[in-house]
């Protein structure tokens, strides 16, 4: 074999692991915009799997918005935005956001996985210490070990288990930080806040806390979990995204003044990357006033209107426990195995529904499961599809009761 034989013959030996073990990633194209009724690889589903969750991704204002920022500015951004990147429409969503979250400051990153990945390194190094939740997203994994903090990782929304930690751990002299989602993005259930800004107080440490699926859906206005509990100022670091609810693209940090500056400095995702172009950053001014507005409340109250339904109906199937203080738009339905999930997920999408199959390493090594997420612009026809669908496996023993 020559040397560039054997490079093809190692890599396609690991994709055939891959294969085997049932955790082989298939992409699938969309031939229509992102809607509750889509075209994905030729065939016409309806879309269980988008973060759209308000139904904003297409909308005519955020389309219309884009539009005049190419008319105005043209799209490329040539630098970064401590170069010459940064434009006055930058500046204005930064405010914005800040609003939004009723905190002193705003940092734009170009994704959420950017502002993870950006923010965590930005506050602690060598010598601190992260208290994370087993079940964080994998982008503040990554910003964790690019921090080189020492990392503690506490079992999900174990707070007996954080506080054990952080009880072994007071006398440390460095930075203390807890991190965790607000709303899980597999799961979909709810960190404790109040109690995680309770232990931040009482063990002085820093919290930080990644709103990406509670924004545009949780509290009254859709500001997210924190901002519903009233708890905007013991919450040091807010991270949110403007590709999910929002329905454009890009992430932010939001929280004080000197948190925000520093990572203006020092966040090595914000500094060295070229800034977002300018009509995203129209397309997330656009969608916030869509949020923040009648239209907003309107959709808001249409998508709790199905989770309470979806909720209903996953706990008549007895695949789901009663949860009603931990409801979000995202409802995991435990299979177990990589293999059967995507069988499941094979079969749902023939029959038109497509519910994304999630495995390791997004999720713990057997608890593969479809991750179906609900968008205010569903019908209640598409729900009645879905319980059919989820009936029928029931019925066949392909989906086991909740334990
Ligand atoms: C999606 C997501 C991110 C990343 O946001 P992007 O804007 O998609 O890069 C970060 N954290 C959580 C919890 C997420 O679900």
């Amino acid at each position: 074999m020559t040397w560039d034989d054997l490079k093809r013959a190692q890599l396609a030996a690991e994709l055939e692991e891959l294969d085997r073990q049932g955790l082989q990633r298939v992409l699938r194209t969309l031939d229509s915009a992102q809607a509750p009724h889509i075209s994905l690889d030729g065939r016409q589903v309806v879309n269980l799997s988008a973060n759209n969750y308000l139904g904003l991704a297409a909308h005519p204002a955020i389309r219309q918005a884009a539009r005049g920022a190419i008319d105005e500015w043209g799209v490329g951004s040539a630098a970064s935005r401590l170069i010459v990147g940064n434009t006055r429409l930058h500046d204005q969503l930064e405010r914005r956001l800040a609003q939004f979250h009723q905190t002193p400051d705003a940092v734009l990153f170009n994704s959420g996985y950017h502002a993870n990945l950006g923010v965590i390194g930005g506050l602690v190094g060598n010598g601190d210490l992260i208290f994370s939740d087993a079940l964080n997203h994998a982008s503040i994994i990554d910003g964790c070990r690019l921090s080189r903090a020492t990392v503690l990782v506490y079992p999900h929304r174990d707070l007996v288990g954080l506080e054990g930690l952080l009880r072994e751990h007071s006398r440390h002299s460095g930075r203390r930080l807890i991190v965790t989602e607000s709303v899980f993005s597999m799961d979909g259930d709810r960190a404790d806040l109040v109690a995680l800004a309770r232990l931040a107080g009482q063990y002085q440490c820093w919290l930080m806390v990644d709103e990406a699926h509670a924004i545009g859906v949780v509290g009254s206005h859709g500001q997210g979990l924190a901002a519903a509990l009233g708890l905007q100022s013991a919450v040091d670091i807010l991270v949110g995204t403007l590709g999910k609810a929002i329905g454009s693209f890009g992430g932010y940090a939001a929280g004080g003044a000197e948190v925000c500056a520093l990572f203006r400095q020092r966040a090595r995702s914000f500094v060295f990357t070229t800034a977002l172009p300018a009509p995203i950053v129209a397309a997330s001014i656009a969608g916030l006033d869509l949020l923040e507005g009648a239209e907003g409340e309107r959709r808001r109250a249409q998508l709790w209107r199905h989770i309470a339904d979806m909720d209903a109906g996953l706990v008549s199937l007895g695949i789901r426990e009663r949860s009603s203080e931990q409801m979000s738009a995202i409802f995991p339905i435990l299979v177990g195995d990589a293999s059967q999930t995507m069988g499941i997920c094979e079969e749902l999408f023939e029959r038109g529904l497509h519910i994304q199959g999630i495995r390791p390493p997004t999720v713990p090594r057997g608890t593969s499961r479809l991750r179906l997420t609900l968008m205010a612009t569903h019908s209640d026809g598409d729900l009645q599809r879905v319980m059919g669908a989820l009936t029928d496996l029931v019925a066949t023993g392909r989906l086991q009761p909740a334990p």
